[in-house]
């Protein structure tokens, strides 16, 4: 009658099971990536239910994403847990705020009414612009973040100023300043009508309420027994209060996470909570993990040598990973001469592990921006990849994008100027022009926010120069065509599909097969953190960057490519290189260390011409839509089958140097 499930504690190594046995009380894993934290401690969860120790209702685990908390609750239900699975709450810091606020809200404020906020924008805007500042889109957001990251921090208006030059912080104004319009923000939130929370004062009453009124505290901690955090080295000094908060005098509390995935900083994450744990509960168990399930011994070996530069920085972690898997293929590294090239490249390999029986959703492409979209996007698309952009929408839809092609097609229509005057290069003066009063400025601008608009709008006028480099004559208007093909012949979201992800995006998660790209100094570390001489700007923040590789080599169970391009466009010049972090991995007698001459116009084969109007036909356009773009034609099946042809074996001759390196296995 015994009915093996999940829970079998056989599945688990002696730590991990150490760690879900572990009697109720303070529990502390301290691992790195793919040792099994998540599974263990939904193992835990599920044991510590199953054998009594607490109802499943009482269990309150916190995650800092909604798809992390049901993913957290899909495992637990996997676990066989049944009906009691959905019991335990999984949720965010936010979600779970939300509701206990809901509930107490009457007992501490009475009849007070509040909403949640749906835009912080506009009110943010308003005090921009009480405070004399910019309302502009970029300023705002950039203040906007800033107010986030000292709510998230616990620091008041009033200590803004002190806070940031303590940690010589980039502010996108004068401190003071910001302060100003920080406290500005927070008195314009309580209207005539009531008050207007955003996510953080959720958190900052939920905190609240339980210091300062007995009564709820005593009601929330009957309810809610036992307390578990994934991904603790994410934790903000706001969602610490609400945890202690919660916690009491308690101490029921198992947290896992890995310093060395701390990638979340300039939202005010720090691993210091976890590294301190053991501190601050000295009798907590505290284990470590060290065999890695996830990864083959050969991307493990790699992810040892990337965060080994790191060894040592980080205290209280063992950084040491031992692959557990059978062996698989060496990691490839890649050199293209551009980015088209790389993404090119990219979907070809993609194109052939597919065809070799990998499904298409084991399959992940990580950018270190979300405007590298674009051209994964678009080369999946030209092979009839499905894919999904996995936290956010894809390059199209984003709001900076679409806001660019209206104001072109505004710029189409005031038809001011000579038609022969929009064309080819002076097509992308143009672009550029109608693009700069959106945020194209020259310089990288200051800001996240500033700056992720801003990639979006470098690379739309990339794709403009690209066009312009197959065709000199498009003009203003093909170049609107050219968009919305492109919009149009895009996949609909699918989930089976290829997933590209922002390394951010991709944390905790695995896939069979993984593609770095854009793995090159200035996009991974990014160009911020570097000096304009290219030496190291900002040292805390090289590291984080640092430690975004590190994650996104651990996503791989297999295959892993890390790719670069020395040239942004198709003929650009090649400016750029590898990332600094692969010096030491990739040996500089590597054929990649050396320049390869340009690939010559022959070895890319003949374009294809259109039957009816004889012209080349523009590769894209007519791969998508089936069409010649110069002249209504359709294009037959043979004549389309030849042009996909060419444009496989363009990219072929474009991909100059994939190589291996030997990981030395036996150094893991
Ligand atoms: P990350 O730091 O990336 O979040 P993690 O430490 O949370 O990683 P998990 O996602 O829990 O790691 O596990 C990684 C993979 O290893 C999963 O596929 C999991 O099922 C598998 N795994 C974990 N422990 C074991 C084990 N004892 N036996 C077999 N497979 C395991
Ligand atoms: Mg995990």
């Amino acid at each position: 009658t015994h009915r093996p499930t999940g829970l079998e504690l056989d599945s688990l190594d002696p730590e991990q099971a150490a760690a879900v046995r572990a009697p109720r009380g303070p529990v502390c894993v301290l691992a790195g990536a793919g040792t099994g934290k998540t599974r263990t401690i939904t193992h835990r969860i599920a044991h510590l239910v199953s054998a009594g120790h607490v109802k499943a209702d009482q269990v309150l685990a916190v995650t800092f994403t909604a798809r992390a908390a049901g993913e957290l609750r899909n495992r637990l239900r996997a676990l066989g847990l049944g009906g009691e699975a959905t019991q335990v709450q999984a949720r965010t810091f936010h979600a779970a705020a939300l509701r206990q606020l809901k509930y107490f809200w009457p007992q501490i404020v009475g009849d007070v009414p509040w909403r949640l906020i749906d835009g912080k924008f506009p009110i943010v805007a308003q005090a921009a612009n009480r405070a004399g500042l910019s309302s502009a889109t970029d300023s705002v957001r950039d203040l906007l973040s800033e107010i986030e990251w000292a709510k998230a921090s616990l620091i008041a208006p009033e200590d803004y100023p002190a806070a940031v030059a303590k940690q010589r912080r980039e502010t996108p104004y004068d401190a003071l300043r910001v302060a100003e319009v920080y406290a500005g923000y927070e008195k314009l939130k309580a209207t005539p009508d009531g008050l207007l929370l955003d996510f953080d004062d959720l958190l900052l009453h939920t905190a609240a309420a339980l210091e300062d009124y007995p009564a709820v505290a005593d009601e929330f901690r009957g309810r809610y027994r036992s307390f578990v955090v994934d991904e603790y080295q994410d934790v903000t000094p706001l969602q610490q209060r609400v945890l202690d908060a919660w916690l009491g005098e308690r101490d029921d509390l198992t947290v896992v996470g890995d310093a060395n995935q701390t990638i979340y900083s300039f939202t005010g994450a720090t691993p210091g909570y976890l590294l301190d744990f053991s501190r601050r509960f000295p009798d907590a168990t505290v284990i470590r993990l060290e065999r890695d399930y996830r990864s083959t011994p050969q991307v493990v070996s790699l992810a040892n040598r990337v965060i080994g530069v790191a060894r040592g920085r980080i205290a209280g972690t063992r950084l040491q990973l031992i692959g557990q898997r059978p062996d698989g293929p060496e990691p490839v590294f890649a050199e293209y001469d551009d980015a088209p090239a790389e993404a090119a490249a990219v979907a070809k390999s993609i194109q052939r592990l597919i065809d070799a029986g990998t499904p298409a959703a084991e399959i992940a492409v990580l950018y270190r921006i979300n405007a590298q979209s674009e051209s994964y996007e678009q080369a999946l698309t030209e092979r009839g990849i499905p894919y999904q952009v996995r936290g956010g929408e894809g390059f199209f839809q984003r709001a900076e994008v679409r806001q660019a092609v209206s104001a072109l097609h505004k710029a189409a229509s005031r038809d001011d100027l000579p038609g022969a005057a929009r064309s080819g290069a002076a097509l992308v003066t143009l672009v550029r022009a109608v693009l700069a009063p959106l945020g194209l400025t020259n310089e990288e601008p200051a800001g996240a926010q500033a700056r992720e608009r801003w990639a979006s709008l470098v690379a739309l006028v990339t794709l403009t120069e690209e066009l312009v480099a197959h065709d000199d004559k498009l003009d203003l208007p093909g170049l609107l065509r050219e968009l919305a093909a492109r919009t149009e012949a895009r996949h609909p979201p699918t989930v089976q599909g290829v997933t590209l992800a922002s390394l951010h995006a991709a944390k905790g998660l695995e896939w069979d097969a993984v593609f770095l790209v854009g793995v090159a100094d200035g996009t991974l570390p990014i160009a911020h953190v570097l000096a304009d001489d290219g030496s190291v700007a900002d040292e805390a923040k090289l590291e984080e960057e640092r430690r975004l590789l590190y994650v996104g080599v651990t996503r791989a169970r297999e295959y892993l490519q890390l790719s670069w391009a020395l040239a942004r466009g198709e003929g650009k010049r090649r400016t750029r290189r590898r990332s600094r972090f692969l010096n030491g991995l990739v040996p500089d007698d590597s054929p990649a260390s050396r320049i390869a001459a340009p690939v010559p116009e022959s070895a890319k084969g003949i374009r294809p011409t259109c039957r009816v109007c004889a012209k080349p036909l523009i590769g894209t356009y007519a791969t998508m839509l089936g069409r010649c773009r110069r002249c209504p034609a359709e294009l037959d099946a043979e004549l389309l089958a030849a042009l996909r042809e060419w444009r496989a074996e363009k990219a072929e001759a474009l991909r100059v140097r994939e190589f291996v390196v030997f990981t030395d296995t036996t150094l893991t």
